[in-house]
């Protein structure tokens, strides 16, 4: 096992990380920027390190510098958490390269889930189902693109192959408009990820999001962690997940999952990672894989009872696979509030200091956060401050606990969406289960609606 690791990343990720190296009797080093100086967390870890002022650009996205931090404080391997550097492969070849473990896939899986045309190629090559859709990217002949849209039937989604974060889609429901889409979806594509490159799919109406959580060693073992539902989203961003995923037959489950395990084992996966999918009427359809930690794992390891960040780094240190599929079990259910410092009715953040703050607790209440009375949220940064993941024996239990959790937990001085979290653990739609990825903007909608009306 590792002697010391090196976290690059911040906030309540960077603290989750710390606490699995903890535990395994790793020592921790944790970079940060100017504005982060102050952060509990970085006084926790055995040794911190400045690396740069508050932009990203110049701290946790400068990769000299975490190679300099790794160095001179002889860590061993380096963890990347989400977001960040978590999923550029040039990083991760350059960590290794200057002698380092990179926690998370090898540079070239990487590269190839990078590029979303590849990753669907690979899934396709290794039987996990994708949405209908071009084959590879889209050629530059517009009759050649029109035939391609009649085949697959519109509406189509003309999607960005180096895509990432929600953007560089656009979704197409006439012939007239289709050209047209594709050019400017390319030049958008062009400049924001510096990759022209296109493909196309059918556009799915009414579908949730539904994940698959793997599992995989260097030494060809792979297992997949059950499903969670990530479907209440907002501008593609996701706000509550839960585990497992409500009204899908465990069977159907296991049959998706075993597919993600081989394809892990096909291409030498390494570490954990998440097989995207949409679900509409019955059947999954790959969209991407994350190689990487996901926010939501928590709801995964209240299942389980596996740590999935002591996995990761299991893993990297080249450890087998201490399970294997007939020894997990799922058990009981998952709910995730991610609460975020911003105005429950308009979005906008609200970085600031918080002047009052008391965490919820009790039974299966779990609090993932890095906050505390008189820290100061920078404004630079995601407005994510704390994930409270609620588990019960049933998914009423876990809801009707999550409503006590988000009734106990005051954050004063800055605007949270905690009610907005309220308000969803009493919608009705919600607590029968199953809502689609656009109950939550139909929702607000609706509620503006009434508002301008009022
Ligand atoms: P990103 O990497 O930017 O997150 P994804 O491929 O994961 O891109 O897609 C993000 C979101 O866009 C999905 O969660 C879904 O809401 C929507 N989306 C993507 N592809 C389709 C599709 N074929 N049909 C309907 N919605 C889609």
């Amino acid at each position: 096992m590792f002697g010391k690791v090196l976290i690059a990343n911040r906030g309540e990720i960077a603290l989750r990380i710390q606490r699995a190296c903890r535990e395994l009797g790793i020592k921790t080093v944790v970079v940060h920027s100017e504005a982060d100086r102050d952060a509990k967390y970085v006084k926790l870890a055995d040794e911190s390190v400045c690396i740069g002022p508050a932009p990203s650009s110049q701290s946790y996205l400068n990769v000299p510098a975490i190679i300099s931090a790794a160095e001179v404080t002889d860590a061993e391997a380096i963890h990347p958490g989400y977001g960040f550097l978590s999923e550029n492969a040039d990083f991760a070849e350059r960590v290794e390269k200057s002698g380092f473990v990179f926690i998370g896939p090898r540079p070239e899986t990487i590269r190839l889930m990078g590029d979303k045309v590849s990753a669907k190629d690979a899934m396709k090559a290794a039987g996990v189902p994708c949405v209908p859709g071009s084959d590879g990217a889209l050629p530059d002949d517009p009759k050649e693109i029109l035939r391609i849209a009649k085949t697959i039937g519109y509406p189509v989604i003309i999607k960005a192959a180096g895509g990432g974060g929600g953007r560089g889609m656009r979704v197409v429901h006439t012939e007239a408009a289709l050209i047209n889409a594709v050019t400017m979806t390319r030049t958008e594509a062009g400049s924001a990820f510096g990759n022209p490159t296109v493909y196309m799919e059918k556009y799915l109406e009414n579908p949730r999001h539904v994940e698959i959580q793997v599992l995989s060693d260097s030494h060809g073992n792979a297992v997949y962690l059950g499903e969670r539902d990530c479907s209440m989203q907002r501008r593609h961003q996701k706000i509550i997940e839960e585990a497992p995923a409500p009204g899908i037959a465990a069977r159907h489950i296991a049959r998706i999952g075993e597919r993600c395990a081989e394809a892990c084992r096909r291409i030498n996966y390494r570490g954990a990672g998440t097989f995207e999918f949409l679900f509409e009427n019955g059947e999954f359809y790959f969209i991407e894989m994350n190689t990487r930690v996901q926010v939501e794992h928590p709801v995964t390891e209240l299942i389980t009872g596996i740590d999935i960040v002591q996995e990761q780094i299991r893993v990297a240190a080249g450890d087998k696979l201490r399970f294997r599929q007939r020894d997990l079990n799922f058990r009981g259910h998952a709910i995730e509030c991610r609460i975020n410092a911003e105005d429950p009715y308009t979005f906008v953040p609200s970085p600031g200091r918080i002047s009052f703050y008391h965490p919820p607790g009790g039974p299966g209440i779990r609090v993932d956060s890095h906050i505390y009375q008189g820290y100061t949220v920078p404004s630079h940064y995601d407005s994510m401050v704390a994930k409270v993941i609620a588990y019960g024996d049933t998914r009423e239990q876990a809801i009707r606990r999550m409503r006590i959790a988000l009734s106990e937990m005051s954050i004063e001085g800055i605007k949270t969406n905690i009610a907005l979290h309220q308000e969803l653990m009493q919608d009705a739609r919600f607590v029968e289960g199953g809502t689609s990825i656009h109950y939550l903007e139909q929702k607000l909608a609706a509620r503006g609606e009434v508002k301008k009306n009022a």
